[in-house]
């Protein structure tokens, strides 16, 4: 199964509601499989199918946590529900990353707490609940589904720069993708 370009910011795929997946079949699990490979790849913690180009309400995550759950999975039509965000300001502590606004990382509040289900690639009930940074990969792949990216939620402040950023790497347009192993690592992994 072959490593999948990532689509940067701008490619529309990012910015619109994926759609329900409706088939469990090979199809589905072909997909899966090199979604994981992107990610493991790309040095990353999640992989939402709106990265690799493709309109679909699935993502992987690969993330150890505290919370039982097992460190690798997939998430098929997935529900999210979260705990209140508190506090105004986000720590500097609190940055968050994308590998569809690659190489930089931005301070986010986030909800501590979600409750998450939705299937499997076989079309199993998946569900269990996520604190800490766990929790904050599942609001964010959980957005990729919905046309959101991190960068949309960020404050005022954080916002300028993140747009100024874009802004200086040509993004915001449809077309650019990087490759996982071929293109440097833009995280520096
Ligand atoms: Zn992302």
């Amino acid at each position: 199964m072959p490593v999948r370009p990532i689509t940067i910011a701008g490619e529309h795929v990012l910015h619109r509601r994926a759609a329900e997946v409706e088939q469990f079949d090979e199809e589905l699990r072909s997909l899966i499989a090199d979604m994981f490979e992107t990610m493991d790849e790309a040095n990353g913690v999640g992989v939402a199918a709106p990265q690799i180009g493709v309109g679909l309400r699935v993502f992987v995550y690969g993330m150890m946590n505290d919370d039982g759950v097992p460190p690798r999975g997939v998430l098929v039509n997935p529900t999210l529900v979260t705990s209140k965000v508190s506090g105004a300001e986000p720590d500097e502590d609190e940055s968050e990353g994308c590998l569809s606004f690659p190489g930089e990382s931005f301070p986010l509040k986030r909800a501590d707490w979600v409750k998450v289900n939705g299937y499997d690639g076989d079309g199993n009930a998946v569900e269990f609940e996520a604190t800490g940074w766990f929790a904050r990969c599942m609001q964010h792949e959980f957005d990729h589904l919905n046309g959101t990216l991190y960068v949309d939620r960020l404050n005022q402040r954080y916002a300028r720069k993140a747009k100024k950023v874009a802004r200086a790497n040509g993004w915001g347009q449809p077309g650019l993708t990087w490759i996982p192993g071929v293109d440097p690592d833009p995280f520096g992994h």
